[in-house]
């Protein structure tokens, strides 16, 4: 039985990752400052002995009682209209935050995994995407603020693995979806779903042929639990290699929903990466990992998910 801090543990990945390792038998202290988050998301953990929530803001100094076992940072602004709201949030808790948690993991001599992204390819011109890529990021476009925050991320987690022997993990996430995103949070699925439920016009950016690979939200964190439980310091791609054009992804959600919404173009986004597939070669051979979860049937559990939230 492990003690974990997860932080951004009221947002959508970390509190299924706190539900995750509630039910391996673990106990789970989340720490979150909900800026993006929802109590709504862990209000079924409360009450819970092997629950605890603080409250707290990980950019300042971060305190945690007793034993720990593993930190996993997961705070951090994380769609893009999040992230432009939020630009000096986002820098300060990719880099202060994980400053000050990669400092409490030394403490405490705790195991670290750090959430990075695949945005750290930026708009690449390797596809797809592997782990030796460096990234092609325009550091001071709107993006930057996000991309660069888990590039500087990513670099402070190795120097501490290097210089203070911290025992690192880092996961590059790709496009995950599923129960407790936020309807309104601007990523495509949420979009996409609530205005075919609506019958309001998909609104489809470009001429959406830009791709995207997206993994259901199960998937990913069993990716996550085994790369915490490998002896992996390098980082590791996971994602669901399945590619497809955001014009298909909202064709896809029209013909779900059975709707009759129309697909409307609109602008497309500044520096919006044209590809995104992982390359998950490492994954498999490292973790024994690959997704196993189809599209399909992710949508659908996603679905029902948004259609219960609406109807509240
Ligand atoms: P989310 O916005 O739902 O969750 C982030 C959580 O972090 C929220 O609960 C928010 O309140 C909290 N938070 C933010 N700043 C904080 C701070 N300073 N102190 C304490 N808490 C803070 O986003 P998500 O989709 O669950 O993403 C979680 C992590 O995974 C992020 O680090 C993100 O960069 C990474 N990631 C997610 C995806 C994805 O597809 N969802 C892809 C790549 C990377």
């Amino acid at each position: 039985m492990a003690r974990i801090l997860i932080t951004g543990g009221a947002g959508f990945l970390g509190s299924h990752l706190c539900d995750r390792f509630i039910a391996e038998g673990d106990d789970v202290i989340c720490m979150d400052n909900f800026i993006t988050g929802s109590p709504d998301n862990i209000s079924h953990l409360f009450g819970n002995p092997k629950f605890t929530f603080i409250h707290h803001d990980v950019t300042n100094y971060v305190y945690v009682d007793g034993k720990l076992d593993y930190i996993l940072h997961f705070a951090s602004p994380a769609s893009p209209i999040d992230y432009l709201k939020l630009p000096i949030q986002t820098l300060k808790v990719g880099s202060l935050g994980t400053h000050k948690t990669l400092g409490l993991a030394k403490a405490k001599n705790a195991r670290f995994l750090l959430a990075s992204t695949s945005e750290v390819y930026g708009d690449p011109m390797i596809h797809p995407q592997q782990e030796e890529y460096w990234g092609n990021v325009n550091c001071v476009g709107f993006r930057g603020v996000y991309d660069e925050a888990k590039r500087f991320a990513e670099a402070m987690t190795m120097a501490y693995h290097r210089y203070h022997g911290v025992d690192t993990r880092i996961v590059r996430i790709f496009n995950t979806f599923g129960p407790r995103m936020r309807l309104n949070d601007g990523r495509a699925i949420p979009a996409f779903v609530s205005q075919a439920i609506a019958g309001e016009p998909m609104t489809v950016f470009g001429d959406g042929k830009q791709t995207r690979s997206v993994c259901y939200v199960d998937d990913l964190i069993e990716g996550i639990r085994r790369l915490l439980l490998s002896d992996i310091n390098e980082p590791i791609n996971i994602g669901n290699p399945n590619e497809l054009s955001m014009l298909e992804l909202a064709l896809e959600i029209k013909v779900l929903l059975g709707s009759n919404s129309e697909i409307v173009f609109r602008e497309l986004p500044e520096d919006d990466p044209k590809v995104r597939q992982p390359d998950i070669t490492k994954a498999q051979k490292f973790l024994g990992w690959e997704p196993i979860i189809e599209r399909r049937e992710g949508l659908m559990k996603t679905i029902e998910y948004f259609k219960a939230k609406i109807a509240q």
